[in-house]
């Protein structure tokens, strides 16, 4: 199959304790706690559940002294219990104040978040940025340099629009709106060169709420530097709308190359787990083909022939079971992420999508026999029947499994034993 995506966006790469972006390395997935970094409680177990989900950086708030103290102590709690995710400090206002009276702060970070429009006004914003830059230069920490749209720099817009408004061809508002922000991250960049920062210590961003604006801002950024990109919708929203957004926007960015680590900025049902959009944004990069994380289930939408909900039945319980299982698999059957299963409802298109998957089941649709055939690497190689038949499915695919990624796998990744 012909690959249509485009060769990586060029960039320089990035160490964030230890994890690298940029510079051709896999697209790193990070994620954000919404509680109170100053419970540290509440904070480690979040950071926890977002790293065991597979968030590969975690950024928590640093908004206050409270906060700054709190973090040595979150990161001595996430090693005590074994996750080691590096963590990255999210500074406005007063980042400056509190990275360089609360060091131990500065220093359990892996790297520091600056608004270049929120870090300051007027004669102290670039005092203080230097500051921030000048204390990560000291503790040998990278920074983002993320500028997003609802805090842009107003002064700013205002002399672009100023001057675009006196040119003879004044340009669209939004174009202005556009290069200012990418004006933004990428002066700022260079002012943190100019203070002895290396490339391989900056990652910018440039967040937007909409679409079409972010591709236009992001394709601009890109256009512009080779410095690392942190990408994201900012303010995707709530449920569907925010993963079709992120998907939307980060699909077509990623198509063409530009993006190093995302982040799907989901607003959380009320008590709904964070981890949803680390789910998301591994599922985007998924889905396109970029990297591998969980067995992926294909099933069909059903339709008027299939009445029976046994298949919508075992498609969620089979999607649900592998991924329970999966902190467990990725130790003991490694590659497992990449197996296929699919789950059909009917003779239409159940078998020749079940021929496709590693191993896939053609359940019954309304009118035909009581039988389901099970294809193995394109073979059929059992029918199952009977009130058991979801069971013996699922018995069959830890069968696969053991097989396929256990001990006693082949080398060339074929069945040890033939069924
Ligand atoms: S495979 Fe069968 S049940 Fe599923 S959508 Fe197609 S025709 Fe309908």
């Amino acid at each position: 199959m012909t690959d249509m995506r485009k060769p990586r966006h060029n960039t320089t790469a990035v160490t964030v304790g230890g994890v690298t972006v940029g510079g051709g390395a896999p697209i790193v997935v990070q994620s954000m706690t919404n509680t109170d970094t100053a419970d540290v409680e509440a904070t480690v177990c979040q950071v926890a559940d977002l790293a065991r989900a597979g968030s590969e950086l975690v950024r928590i708030t640093v908004d206050r002294e409270e906060a700054a103290a709190a973090v040595p102590h979150i990161r001595d709690k996430l090693e005590n219990m074994g996750v080691s995710v590096p963590l990255v400090g999210d500074f406005h206002y007063i980042g400056h104040k509190l990275l360089s009276e609360y060091p131990a702060c500065a220093e359990a970070l892996a790297k520091y978040r600056i608004n270049p429009g929120n870090v300051g006004f007027r004669d102290k914003r670039d005092r203080q940025f230097s500051d921030i830059v000048e204390i990560a230069l000291k503790h040998d920490k990278p920074v983002r340099i993320g500028v997003n749209w609802g805090s842009l720099d107003q002064e700013l817009l205002t002399r672009m629009m100023d001057e675009n408004s006196k040119s003879p061809t004044p340009k669209d508002a939004r174009d202005i709106l556009h290069e200012a922000i990418v004006y933004s991250a990428v002066h700022s960049a260079e002012m943190a060169e100019q203070l002895g920062m290396g490339r391989d210590k900056i990652i910018l961003s440039a967040k937007v709420s909409a679409v079409q604006d972010l591709i236009s801002v992001y394709n601009l950024l890109a256009s512009r530097c080779n410095y690392a990109l942190h990408l994201g919708l900012t303010e995707a929203g709530m449920g569907s709308k925010g993963i079709v957004a992120s998907a939307a926007a980060m699909g077509i960015l990623l198509q063409q190359g530009i993006g190093d680590t995302i982040r799907v900025s989901l607003t959380p049902e009320p008590g709904a787990a964070r981890t949803k959009e680390v789910e998301v944004a591994q599922q985007i990069l998924q889905t396109m083909g970029f990297r591998t994380f969980v067995p992926i289930v294909a099933s069909c939408p059903g339709c008027g022939r299939t009445t029976s909900t046994l298949f919508q039945e075992m498609a969620r319980d089979i999607q649900s079971h592998l991924l329970a299982r999966m902190p467990e698999w990725r130790k003991t059957y490694p590659g497992v992420e990449t197996l296929n299963v699919a789950v059909m409802g009917c003779i239409v298109n159940g078998p020749g999508e079940s021929k496709h998957a590693n191993i896939g089941i053609s359940l019954p649709g309304t009118g035909e026999s009581p039988a389901a055939p099970v294809f193995v690497d394109g073979q059929k190689v059992a029918t199952l029947r009977g009130p058991t038949l979801a069971q013996d499915f699922m018995v069959m695919v830890e069968d696969y499994i053991e097989k396929r990624f256990g001990q006693g796998r082949q080398k060339d990744g074929s069945l040890a034993a033939a069924e």
